[in-house]
């Protein structure tokens, strides 16, 4: 089995859904560098100060600051028997610090999965996307809806549209994707462990998908 996995692809390929999905599956810790830094923003730490400007118009945090936190959180006990990095790296910057820290730990990446998603399809997803205001779980107001609208089905809290998943900011992420996470692939196509999902499909026959990739089948 595969086990210190990056997620890779832009904003609304589903890759925060397939997250949920692999982590329940094979229990790895779930590190979203979106997810962390939506927290500190909840929670007015110096981190959710710094990032707030950048996440709200949907720019890049700077990379020093999203390395720290990354770095910061592999180094924990739970990462030990392995990982599934969600949204980082998300720069060349990104991808080589993480080769360095992979480095120090005597360990490297074993499997990337680029969740590729034509634009139309992003524009659509995350135009209708809620997220739980308390447990980050993903909704779409058509393909997927909770059992009670409004309400999160896993932790009853509220559902509410993510402030950056509108036309200006979406469209600044996609740029962002287009010239700075993109030339990931060849980084690491070229490296050997990149492999490339078809994110149009229904999260049930992604995650299959998805799911064989991990356990190396
Ligand atoms: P996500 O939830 O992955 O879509 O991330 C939400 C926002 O957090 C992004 O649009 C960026 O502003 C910021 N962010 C998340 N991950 C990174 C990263 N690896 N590098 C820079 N900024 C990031």
């Amino acid at each position: 089995m595969k086990t210190n996995i990056i997620l890779m692809g832009p904003p609304g390929a589903g890759k925060g859904t397939q997250a949920k999905l692999i982590i329940a599956a094979y229990k790895l810790p779930h590190i979203s560098t979106g997810d962390m830094f939506r927290e500190a923003m909840k929670n007015e730490t110096p981190l959710g100060l710094k990032a707030k400007s950048y996440i709200d118009q949907g720019h890049l945090v700077p990379d020093d600051v999203t390395i720290g936190i990354v770095e910061e959180r592999l180094n924990q006990d739970d990462c030990k028997g392995g990982f599934l990095l969600d949204g980082f790296p998300r720069t060349i910057p990104q991808a080589e610090a993480l080769d360095k820290m992979m480095e120090k730990m005597h360990r490297s990446i074993d499997l990337v999965i680029d969740v590729e998603t034509p634009k139309e399809e992003l524009i659509r997803r995350i135009s209708g996307r809620r997220v739980c205001k308390a447990c980050g779980a993903p909704y779409h107001v058509d393909t997927m809806k909770p059992k009670v609208d409004g309400v999160c089905d896993i932790c009853g809290g509220e559902l509410i549209q993510r402030k950056d998943d509108n036309v200006s900011a979406l469209t600044t992420r996609l740029e962002h994707y287009e010239h700075e996470t993109k030339p990931l692939l060849d980084y690491y196509a070229n490296k050997g462990n990149l492999v490339t999902v078809d994110g149009s499909k229904e999260k049930d026959d992604l995650f299959l998908d998805v799911s064989s990739l991990i356990r190396g089948e």
